[in-house]
């Protein structure tokens, strides 16, 4: 996190401008003076609670900032009251129609975001747990993406469909229990040890479809941590998981001989939410590998480069994600996993620890590529969270992998689809074509605005 002394006095100089440090400094203190008003009624989506927020939003002072005005903003983000302003106060009790589907899914609730939805494919895919040509929907606002995807997907599928294979399938909570000393920590694993029934019960208790399959103990000093592993269903499993383990601690601190002086629910070993390297020792949703081998005719063909140029390319990123430093040896994951997550209703956030893995290519004797990807947190659902939202659910029929039974079949997927990411980006690189990629797809010409229905 260092600066050099350079660089922090220029970036002095462009933050103080005309001024004086003081009066730079004197805009970070904390301000007292009163807030403007606060939303009530966190959950409530009643057409008064929305109409009541953005009046808020209306009320609070203009900052020179803000660009347009909230009336506009409105208009944009909740279009249908907007329309009706003055006759949805009146309608106080009835829900919020545009707004009703998202009932348990957010808080504090104005409007909608629109995103746009290309589609990825047909990507032939030869798994253990599904087979078939997929469409894939991609939710995305940056150009090139899904133009990038589609390459891939088509590469891979000319060359008669990547091979998926789930390797491992788990969910973890980690509680952190702190007692006085080590001797009081060791005497607490001597009971926890012999546990595992119990606490498989307890867990069980609290879900139809999740089982705790597996428990860990790491002490450090007086902590430890406790990591529960879980089988989640069809779904992806961190809601699941957390009320299950939330469980197992109250019974923890009913039934243990030796009490923990505090006990957290999750102390930040689960890898939730963020890439850590204990993916490569383990899993986080579903570890799965996708590969294919590509003749070098398709590849002169398609990516305009070589399987050998391919493999030589590669082998220097793999040296330059050493010198940085990154966890894991992988091009893009994020991209294709952020818009497959969006589109899907995923947990975007999740995309920061499934955004992780190896990507690896090499050339055969035959002058052909193997290209293969494994992906260890692969945190997918196909129940629960945002899947079952009208558009999310409807990503998920176009995948033919909407409800029950399909979760599996969405880890292979979203493993394919980064295979297909990291082809078609390796291949545009190796053949110098990625920076005009971007200058034709993103820099474009806006299309010719159509009138709008308003
Ligand atoms: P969820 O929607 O909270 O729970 C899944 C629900 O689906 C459960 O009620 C489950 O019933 C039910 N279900 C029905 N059929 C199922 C099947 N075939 N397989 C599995 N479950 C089935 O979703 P979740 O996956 O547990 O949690 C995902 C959400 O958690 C995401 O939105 C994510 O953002 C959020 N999240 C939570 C935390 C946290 O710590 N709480 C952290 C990160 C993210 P049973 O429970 O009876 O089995």
């Amino acid at each position: 996190m260092s600066t050099s002394s350079q660089g922090a006095a220029a970036h002095l100089q462009r933050l103080v401008g005309e001024g004086n440090l003081d009066s730079v400094l004197q805009r970070l203190k904390p301000q007292h003076h009163p807030l403007p008003a606060r939303f009530t009624g966190a959950t409530s989506l009643s057409r008064a609670s929305v109409e009541q927020r953005w009046g808020i939003l209306a009320a609070a002072p203009a900052s020179p900032e803000r660009s347009t005005t909230i009336a506009a903003a409105r208009a944009v983000l909740d279009p249908a009251s907007a329309a009706n302003v003055s006759g949805a106060a009146d309608a106080s009790a009835s829900v919020h129609s545009n707004l009703a589907p998202y009932a348990r899914n957010i808080e504090y609730a104005v409007g909608t975001v629109q995103l746009p939805i290309g589609i990825a494919g047909p990507l032939r895919i030869n798994g253990s747990c599904t087979a078939g040509d997929f469409y894939v929907p991609l939710a995305t606002t940056e150009a090139a993406l899904v133009a990038s995807y589609q390459r891939g997907a088509m590469l891979i599928s000319e060359a008669g469909g990547c091979a998926a294979a789930l390797l491992a399938e788990g969910v973890t909570r980690a509680p952190g229990l702190v007692f006085e000393t080590v001797a009081q920590a060791g005497a607490f694993i001597a009971w926890a040890v012999t546990q595992e029934e119990a606490f498989a019960v307890v867990a069980a208790s609290t879900t139809r479809h999740g089982r705790l399959t597996r428990t860990r103990m790491t002490v450090e000093g007086n902590h430890v941590y406790l990591s529960f592993e879980y089988l989640t269903g069809d779904a992806a499993g961190q809601n699941m998981v957390t009320l299950a383990t939330d469980a197992i601690c109250d019974y923890i601190v009913r039934c243990a001989p030796i009490k923990p002086r505090r006990i957290f629910v999750e102390a930040n070993l689960s890898g939730d939410k963020k890439a850590c390297t204990q993916s490569f020792q383990s899993v986080r949703g579903k570890k799965v590998c996708a590969e294919v081998i590509v003749p070098d005719e398709l590849i002169r063909k398609r990516l305009h480069t070589t399987a050998a140029d391919i493999a030589e390319y590669w082998a220097m990123t793999v040296l330059g994600g050493v010198i940085s430093g990154t966890i894991g040896v992988q091009g893009h994951y994020a991209n294709g996993l952020a818009a497959l997550f969006i589109a899907t209703g995923q947990d975007a956030a999740c995309v920061s620890e499934a955004a992780v893995g190896i990507t690896r290519f090499q050339l055969q004797g035959d002058g052909s590529l193997y290209a293969c990807v494994t992906l260890p947190n692969l945190i997918v659902g196909t129940v629960g969270g945002g899947t079952g939202l009208p558009t999310q659910a409807a990503c998920l029929d176009i995948l033919g992998l909407r409800g029950a039974g399909h979760a599996r079949s969405l880890a292979e997927v979203a493993a394919a689809l980064a295979l297909a990411g990291e082809l078609s980006i390796v291949g545009a690189l190796s053949a110098g074509e990625f920076a005009q990629a971007h200058r034709k797809l993103a820099r474009r010409a806006p299309a010719p605005s159509t009138p709008s229905a308003a």
